[in-house]
């Protein structure tokens, strides 16, 4: 039975404790937005390039912590070393872009009969970010710094597995010189301080990145209040590989592997075509058994622990002992090891083909031709990201239009570059983040007519 005050953070590569934290309660939430309008008013009244000076600044405080950053995280999370020390410039980075943005988010004036007439991108106010444990660092800040950058104060609930590099976050903002109350991170548990952000009428909108399950209870309860939310959801993407591709790159597990699989845009479902099936399944078959799963403090370490003992019973529920698939190895306890999986014999609408994993597991599904890869990639309820293998571009066009995901890649696995939009169709979410209009995502248009039109004479 968890503690209603307190949250403990455990390292889920040994089970040690490594901080516990104090849990916000409602109050406590209703007291941080209190300060954060405060702040937010003084915050807005800055001259754009003030802001964008001190954003600069920030983010020159991130890159000198950079490798603490990434330690914390590897603690808390679990991630690899490398990734860490990625997620961690991901921070900075977007600081620095974000910080330009704040000097570029122009209106426009549109030519009126009788007057001029010019519209402004004004501050929501303040913004409530609630994050998952799957990238704490990176989702913290996407939520978060092109609110600030665009004139708004923030209140931030991590997860209550992995509060400290948020919290860490927020310190270094301070150092940086923000005010004081601007970005704040309240740790606590999701239906209560959660929810108490997301009921609060002074929080003006709410970005929230988790489960799909979550994700609708908080656009009800933000209906309520007609709130506007951006949601980050889930995903079960496909990886279209056709046999003209280059079969290695590909099959690079780690498409469904990175951060052992507790990654919205991992490639799940693996949809290889009919006639090189028999290669794709020896191919895997050795990637997997070359991942170096470990401490994921150690350099050479590939694949870490999953969060929690909670998301390793999830994982196993999709994996029975017999069902036919290619295995990879895992160290025995303490710690939250699952071996990285490829389903063979799933079917198309089988539990693990359909839902969300978020372990180190994938399924294997053949198919006959263009029309029935695009069919089986849009079997659905999601729509995040995807990929698509093949030498033919007219193919690659095609199947980038008929697929419906929101961050689509072709010859690559990549999806998330801070300066492009990211978000999903369908249930994977709504909005988008990150890209050139991530700040006017946090601002309202106002629209004023100023009329030139002299007295009646
Ligand atoms: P949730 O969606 O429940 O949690 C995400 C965040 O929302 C956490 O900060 C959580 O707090 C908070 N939260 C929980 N309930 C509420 C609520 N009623 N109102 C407001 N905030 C709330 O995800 P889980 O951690 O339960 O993970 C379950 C599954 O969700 C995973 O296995 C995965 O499939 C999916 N998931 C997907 C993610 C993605 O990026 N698409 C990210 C995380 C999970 P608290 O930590 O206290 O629960």
């Amino acid at each position: 039975m968890s503690d209603p005050n307190e949250l403990t953070v455990l390292n889920p590569a040994t089970e040690e404790i490594v901080a516990t934290v104090p849990a916000a309660s409602e109050e406590d939430v209703a007291a941080a937005v209190a300060r954060a309008v405060r702040a937010q008013r003084t915050w807005a009244a800055l001259a754009p390039a003030d802001r964008a000076r001190l954003l600069r600044r920030f983010a020159d405080v991130v890159d000198t912590h950079t490798e603490e950053l990434a330690r914390l995280e590897v603690r808390e999370a679990g991630h690899t070393l490398g990734n860490a020390r990625w997620e961690a410039g991901n921070a900075r980075d977007l600081l620095l872009y974000a910080a330009g943005g704040a000097e570029r988010l122009l209106g426009r004036q549109i030519p009126a009969p009788g007057g001029w007439d010019v519209t402004f991108h004004e501050p929501l106010g303040v913004i409530g970010v609630i994050a998952p444990w799957n990238f704490p660092m990176p989702i913290a800040a996407w939520g978060s710094f092109p609110a600030l950058a665009a004139g708004n104060a923030v209140v931030l609930k991590p997860a209550e597995a992995t509060p400290l590099t948020a919290l860490r976050l927020a310190g270094l903002a301070l150092e940086a010189g923000l005010p004081e109350h601007l970005f704040q991170v309240l740790p606590g548990y999701g239906t209560t301080a959660g929810r108490a952000l997301v009921d609060h009428p002074d929080v003006a909108k709410i970005v929230f990145t988790g489960s799909t399950r979550t994700g609708r209870e908080v656009m009800e309860r933000c209906a309520r209040l007609v709130k506007p939310v951006t949601l980050e959801l889930g995903g079960k993407s496909p990886n279209i590989v056709f046999a003209d591709a280059d079969l290695t790159a590909a099959l690079d597990p780690f498409s469904f592997l990175d951060n052992c699989g507790q990654d919205c845009c991992a490639r799940t479902r693996v949809l290889v075509q009919e006639s090189v099936l028999d290669e794709a399944r020896a191919l895997l078959a050795d990637a997997l058994a070359a991942v170096v799963v470990g401490d994921p403090a150690d350099e050479k370490t590939q694949m870490g622990p999953l969060i929690s003992a909670r998301q390793r019973e999830r994982v196993r529920s999709y994996v029975p002992d017999d069902a036919p698939a290619l295995r990879g190895s895992a160290p025995d306890g303490p710690g939250f090891w699952f071996p990285p999986t490829v389903l063979t014999a799933e079917r198309p609408d089988g539990r693990a083909a359909r839902e969300e994993v978020f372990g180190p597991v994938a399924v294997l599904l053949p198919f006959t031709d263009e029309q029935d890869a695009v069919r089986l990639a849009n079997d659905t309820p999601y729509g995040l990201s995807g990929s698509i293998w093949t030498r033919d571009l007219g193919r690659a066009l095609r199947v980038s239009q008929a697929v419906r995901a929101g961050n689509l890649s072709v010859n690559s696995h990549s999806s998330v570059r801070y300066w492009t939009p990211f978000g999903g169709f369908k249930q994977s979410g709504l909005g988008r983040e990150l890209g050139p209009d991530a700040l006017t995502a946090f601002t309202e248009t106002k629209n004023v007519f100023i009329s030139t039109e002299g007295p009646a004479q």
